[in-house]
């Protein structure tokens, strides 16, 4: 990618550079083997996860499908499972769907040129940035959350501008090397990831604190702008027999679309597709999803064998060894992993 930059903008590339060879972290699972392919899992996995919480979720992840023949026979509910507990669901439905075009339209090698990359689901201009600076050598910009407040805070761009977005691509496009840049994509990263924090920068310690714009001033962080979350009350049926629980595939194009849950009894109706159970129990909390709360009530029926069902819906008991297998909502899974 053709680039022209200044003299200041080579001083801030070169520090970040110098910084991250003296103080990155390169230590982080992602940054050792480095592929296109394990490049890309980390970003999805980064794309709205912190480091810290995707770890152990990206070493479970190229543990079981260390490259691309190894997830090509993958299912969706096959990844889907390795997902539960990280959120966002829709980045692992991506994955499954990125990697069967990868298999189908690219002979199952993972593509080099960032026109192919950003094609594929769940790649946008940032990723397929990541994906061709990090693993390939080639000069792209990247604008992820933590680079957004980096380069923000350094040309005191106001975020609540319209044209915000476009100043902050085309400055990450003119501060970005031709050189070395592996390097300076993990360092801005990294530096919008520990020294200029949301909440205390600390400048004190930045390599470019003495030409950044903000720095050394105070930061509000407020929730001024935060919506209300909306909230959503859920009644769901879960029946259990001889450590097997009867689960339905959530095909609602909502939250957790995909995954397994019990019957959702959003009605309160009593339905006739459950009979009489020989013991009952029922439990209430709460979950909070990035944009909603949920008040969940799960009623368990117990029952002395599996039985056969008459719905559409599709459906399966699943025992309990088992649970491991699919994809569900966290505190589901909690609820079963701890039941009987
Ligand atoms: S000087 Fe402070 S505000 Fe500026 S980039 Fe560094 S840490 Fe962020």
């Amino acid at each position: 990618m053709k680039n022209n930059y200044s003299t200041k903008d080579i001083d801030f590339s070169n520090e970040i550079i110098n910084w991250y060879i003296s103080s990155g972290r390169e230590d982080l699972p992602w940054r050792k083997n480095i592929s296109g392919y394990r490049v890309w899992i980390s970003e999805i996995m980064l794309q709205q996860t912190q480091v810290k919480t995707a770890i152990p979720f990206y070493k479970k992840f190229i543990k079981k499908y260390p490259n691309l023949k190894s997830i090509a026979p993958a299912t969706e509910d096959d990844i889907l499972a390795l997902w539960t507990g990280l959120g966002f669901y829709r980045r692992a439905k991506n994955i499954f769907k990125a990697k069967e075009i990868i298999k189908k339209e690219y002979s199952n090698r993972f593509p080099t040129k960032f026109d192919e990359l950003i094609l594929l689901p769940g790649i946008g201009q940032s990723t397929a940035g990541a994906i061709m600076s990090i693993a390939y050598g080639k000069s792209y910009p990247i604008l992820d959350a933590n680079v957004k407040r980096v380069i923000s805070r350094y040309k005191n761009i106001n975020l609540e501008k319209k044209d915000a977005m476009k100043n902050l691509w085309s400055l990450s496009k003119s501060l970005t090397p031709i050189n070395n840049i592996f390097e300076y994509t993990q360092g801005i990263m990294d530096l919008g990831a520990t020294t200029c924090n949301a909440r205390s920068p600390n400048c004190k310690e930045c390599p470019i604190n003495q030409s950044c714009e903000s720095a050394f001033e105070k930061f509000e962080i407020g929730n001024k702008n935060k919506k209300e979350k909306s909230k959503k009350k859920i009644y769901f049926t879960l029946a259990h027999s001889k450590k097997s629980f009867l689960l339905f595939k959530k095909n609602e194009k909502t939250f957790w679309e995909s995954l397994w849950v019990p019957y959702d009894n959003q009605n309160l109706k009593k339905s006739n597709i459950f009979k009489e159970p020989s013991k009952s129990e029922i439990k209430n909390f709460n979950h909070t999803l990035s944009h909603m709360d949920l008040d969940i009530t799960i009623e368990i029926f117990d029952y002395k064998r599996p039985f056969k069902i008459k719905t559409n819906l599709e459906h399966r008991w699943v025992s309990k060894s088992q649970i491991d297998n699919f994809g569900l909502p966290k505190p589901i899974k909690t609820i079963i992993e701890n039941y009987g």
